[in-house]
C-alpha cells in the first residue's frame, strides 16, 4: 500500500465503475475519499443561470453520491474555486495523495499544474491517469514519431495499435471496501450554485449513469444500421451518447470495445467517429494555442470575414431563410442538442454563406451545445471553415438546398421544427421562396411575412466565399 489516505477528485468522469483515477487510488490507499467541486471559476463563466448542461452534472453528480453511498462510500461536493479547494481538502483529510483523470483542455491543464505544486508544497501527491480516451498524446504518432494532422492515417495507426487491453474495465468494485464513508455533508441544491433549473427533463434527455446505460442499451440495438441512418436527422440514427461522453457518465472503454467486438459494418463507422473523438484531443494536446484561436492553418488567419452582425443574428435565431438550416438553428435553441451533419451544413452555411468568422459560430456553440467539447466543436468548426487539420476543401461549399432534399427529403425533420411550413410540399419545403403567391396561399403561408425570405443568395455567396479564401491564400 502506498498510501494512507487518498482523495480522488472527479471532473468530467461523473461514474464510480471502469474509472481508471477510482481504480489507481483504491489499489494503492489503505483509505479513499471521494470529492466533486462546482468549480466557480467555470460556473461564472457561463452566459446564463439556466444552463442544461450544469442541471445535467447536478442530477449526474447526485446520482454518483448516491452510488458511492451504495458501496459504502461518500462524495464531498464543494463550491468554490477548485483550484482552492482541492489542496485545502487534502489538508483537512490529512490525505496523502489526490488521484484524477486528464483533462486535456488548456485552461483545466493550467489549474492542474497549480493544484499539483499546491499539494508538492504540502508534500502531498498528485497523481493523474488516462481515462477518457483509448490513446492519448504520444500514444499514436507517425512513422517518424511525429503526432499525426490527418485523420486517416491517424485512425490506421489507432486501429493498428489496439488490442483487447486498452479497452479493458478498470476493477473498481472489487476494492470498494476502501472507501471512506460519507463524512455527512449535504449537497448544495441548484440554487445554491446560482442556478435554475431547465427543461432538461420534459426533453427526456435521461442523466447520470443509469441514463447513459439506458441510452446505450437503445443503440446497441440500433448500432449495425448506424452507417446507413446516421446522416439523416428526421431517423433516429446516432446514439445521442455525446453529452454522456463529455461528462464520463459512460466508459469510452466499454463503447469501443462493444464496437470492436460487433464487428460489422456499423459498428466499424461508428467506432471511426469514437476514433474522431480521440483524433481532436490528441491535436489539442499537441496545439493547444493554436485551437483555443488561431486557424489550425496559420495561412488562414488572414482571412478578412465581414462579420455583418444582423446575418450572425438571422442565424443564432434560426431567421436565415434556408429551412434546413433554421430547424437545426431550433433544435439547438430549444434541445441543447444538434445532429451531427445538420452541424456540418449550419457551419458551412455561418462560414461560406454569411461570411461569418468561425469563431463566432464556435463560441455560440459553446455556449449552447449540452455535449459542448472545446477539442471536438473546435475540431468540427475547423473542419467546416476549411482552416483545420483535416479539413474540407475551401472551395467544398455546401449547397444548403441541395444538403436538405438529400438529407431530409420528405421534410420531415423541417416540418417538427418549422411548424410554419408544414404544410408545403415536399417539392418546396426546401426552398419555399421559389413557390408562387398562389402555392404559398395554399400551403397557409407567406414567405416575408411568416418565414423569413432568405437573406443570401447561395450563388451570389459562394463566389464571394472563393475569393475570399483565394485572397486569403494570396492567390
Ligand atoms: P454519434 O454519431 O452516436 O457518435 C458517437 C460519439 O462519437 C459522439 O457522442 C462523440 O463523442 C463522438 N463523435 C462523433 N462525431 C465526432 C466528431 N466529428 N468529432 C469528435 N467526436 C465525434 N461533438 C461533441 O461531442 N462536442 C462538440 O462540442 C461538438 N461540436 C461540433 C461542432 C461542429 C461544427 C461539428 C461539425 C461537429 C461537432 N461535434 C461535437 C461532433 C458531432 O457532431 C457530435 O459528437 C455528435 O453529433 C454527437 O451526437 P451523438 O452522440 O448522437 O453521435
Amino acid at each position: 500500500m502506498t498510501y494512507d489516505i487518498s482523495v480522488v477528485w472527479f471532473r468530467r468522469d461523473l461514474r464510480c465503475f471502469d474509472h481508471a483515477a477510482l481504480h489507481a487510488a483504491l489499489k494503492q490507499s489503505r483509505r479513499v475519499h471521494c470529492a466533486f467541486v462546482f468549480d466557480r471559476e467555470i460556473l461564472g463563466g457561463l452566459p446564463r443561470r439556466n444552463d442544461r448542461r450544469v442541471e445535467f452534472i447536478w442530477l449526474c453528480v447526485r446520482e454518483l453520491q448516491e452510488e458511492l453511498a451504495r458501496h459504502g462510500g461518500g462524495l464531498q461536493v464543494l463550491h468554490g474555486c477548485a483550484r482552492e479547494e482541492i489542496p485545502a481538502l487534502a489538508v483537512r483529510l490529512k490525505a496523502d495523495a489526490v488521484f484524477t483523470n486528464h483533462d486535456y483542455e488548456p485552461a483545466a491543464v493550467e489549474r492542474d499544474a497549480a493544484v499539483g505544486a499546491a499539494l508538492a508544497r504540502e508534500g502531498r501527491a498528485f497523481v493523474t491517469c488516462k481515462d477518457q480516451v483509448i490513446f492519448e498524446k504520444d500514444e499514436v504518432l507517425t512513422q517518424d514519431g511525429r503526432p499525426f494532422s490527418v485523420f486517416t492515417p491517424y485512425k490506421n495507426a489507432w486501429l493498428k495499435r489496439l488490442d483487447g487491453f486498452f479497452m479493458q474495465a478498470y476493477p473498481v468494485e472489487k476494492y470498494f471496501d476502501r472507501l471512506a464513508p460519507p463524512a455527512g455533508h449535504e449537497m448544495p441544491a441548484l440554487q445554491d450554485i446560482g442556478f435554475r433549473p431547465t427543461n432538461l427533463s420534459e426533453l427526456g434527455i435521461p442523466p447520470g449513469m443509469s441514463g447513459a446505460r439506458k441510452l446505450f442499451a437503445n443503440f446497441k440495438k440500433r448500432m449495425a444500421d448506424y452507417h446507413e441512418r446516421r446522416d439523416f436527422p428526421a431517423l433516429k440514427g446516432p446514439s445521442y451518447l455525446s453529452v454522456h461522453l463529455r461528462f464520463g457518465t459512460i466508459s469510452i472503454r466499454a463503447l469501443a470495445r462493444e464496437a470492436w467486438q460487433a464487428a460489422d459494418r456499423g459498428a466499424a463507422v461508428w467506432l471511426s467517429e469514437l476514433i474522431w473523438r480521440d483524433f481532436y484531443f490528441m491535436i489539442l494536446h499537441h496545439h493547444p494555442r493554436g485551437v483555443a484561436a488561431r486557424a489550425f492553418h496559420p495561412v488562414y488567419d488572414a482571412l478578412k470575414f465581414p462579420n455583418d452582425e444582423n446575418l450572425f443574428r438571422a442565424w443564432c435565431e434560426a431567421r436565415t431563410g434556408y429551412p434546413l438550416v433554421d430547424a437545426a438553428m431550433r433544435q439547438l435553441n430549444q434541445t441543447g442538442y444538434m445532429h451531427n451533419r445538420l452541424r456540418m451544413v449550419v457551419a458551412s452555411f455561418l462560414v461560406k454563406d454569411l461570411h461569418v468568422d468561425w469563431r463566432w459560430g464556435e463560441k455560440y456553440f459553446a455556449d449552447e451545445l449540452n455535449d459542448f467539447d472545446l477539442a471536438a466543436n473546435n475540431g468540427g468548426w475547423q473542419w467546416a471553415a476549411s482552416t483545420g487539420c483535416d479539413a474540407q476543401p475551401y472551395f467544398r461549399i455546401f449547397n444548403p438546398v441541395t444538403q436538405s432534399q438529400k438529407f431530409d427529403a420528405e421534410g420531415k425533420f423541417i416540418r417538427k421544427y418549422v411548424p410554419e411550413l408544414k404544410d408545403c410540399d415536399k417539392k418546396f419545403i426546401h426552398a419555399p421562396w421559389l413557390m408562387s403567391a398562389a402555392q404559398q396561399a395554399q400551403a397557409g403561408v407567406v414567405i416575408g411575412r411568416d418565414y423569413p425570405a432568405p437573406v443570401v443568395d447561395h450563388a451570389v455567396a459562394r463566389g464571394v466565399t472563393l475569393e475570399l479564401y483565394a485572397r486569403a491564400k494570396g492567390g
